[in-house]
């Protein structure tokens, strides 16, 4: 699977262009954070309950799936658009959410915990199994390492362990993975011939003008290179 789109839903016009350029290249899934864990409560949160609905709203308009991340259980009831709820690094074993979100009968995208070994996260998604969750997605979207040339440091092993010992999909974020756009290409390229079941990038018209991660977010024409890398990939296997 593919999925792109901007870090953050920062308004109903610039989220429709880029789930309309997702569309246009042929990109099932698009992203967006309606609700973002930040680093700092001084910085932008999203357009949280607003934000859903703009998805909503765009699902229809673009006829594109839609994925975005969860947060908080109490938020749950307000997701019955979205196609696939995203649990992000930092509630990968928030175990009390796992448990209410395994039973919403929708594909959970479970990302690893940048603090979490790859045994770690293997348990994290059995709480999702265990609680009822019939469709899960991992994603391997890079760890605390002492290594500073990068964000996260992508652990690709985590791709066969994971499709060795279990039975879940595994996708990999070279964007949160290195925190730099030139990178997102590169490393995309080795996720898909290690055998990635699929990718996620944050990507959007005008990457250095994004609220949110714009140094690690590709434009248009480096989503339409990745988009033919994806595809050869997957005709030549
Ligand atoms: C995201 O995908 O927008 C995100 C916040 O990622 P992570 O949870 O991996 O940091
Ligand atoms: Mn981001």
């Amino acid at each position: 699977m593919l999925i792109a789109g901007p870090c953050t839903l920062e308004s109903y016009e610039k989220a429709l262009k880029d789930a309309q350029e997702c569309k246009r290249l042929g990109i099932e899934y698009f992203r967006a954070g309606a609700f973002k864990p930040r680093t700092t409560p001084d910085s932008f949160q999203g357009l949280r309950e607003e934000g859903i609905q703009i998805l909503s709203r765009i699902k229809k308009e673009v006829g594109i799936k839609i994925v975005t991340e969860l947060v908080s259980a109490e938020f749950l009831s307000l997701y019955e658009n979205v196609d696939i709820i995203q649990i992000g690094s930092r509630n990968c074993q928030n175990f009390e959410l796992l448990k209410v979100v395994a039973g919403c009968d929708k594909p959970i995208l479970l990302k690893r915990g940048f603090g979490m070994t790859i045994k770690e996260f293997i348990g994290a998604a059995d709480y999702l199994k265990v609680y009822g969750a019939k469709d899960i997605i991992l994603c391997e979207r890079g760890i605390k390492t002492f290594e500073n040339s990068t964000r996260n440091t992508l652990d690709f092993a985590a791709v066969p362990i994971i499709q060795n010992e279990t039975d879940y999909k595994i996708i990999i974020d070279p964007s949160h993975g290195t925190g730099r756009r030139e990178l997102v290409i590169p490393m995309s390229k080795a996720a898909l011939a290690i055998g990635s079941d699929g990718l996620i990038v944050e990507a959007t018209e005008k990457p250095e003008c994004a609220l949110t991660d714009g140094f690690q977010t590709i434009d248009y024409e480096q989503l339409s290179q990745l988009k033919k890398i994806y595809d050869a990939q997957k005709a030549s296997i």
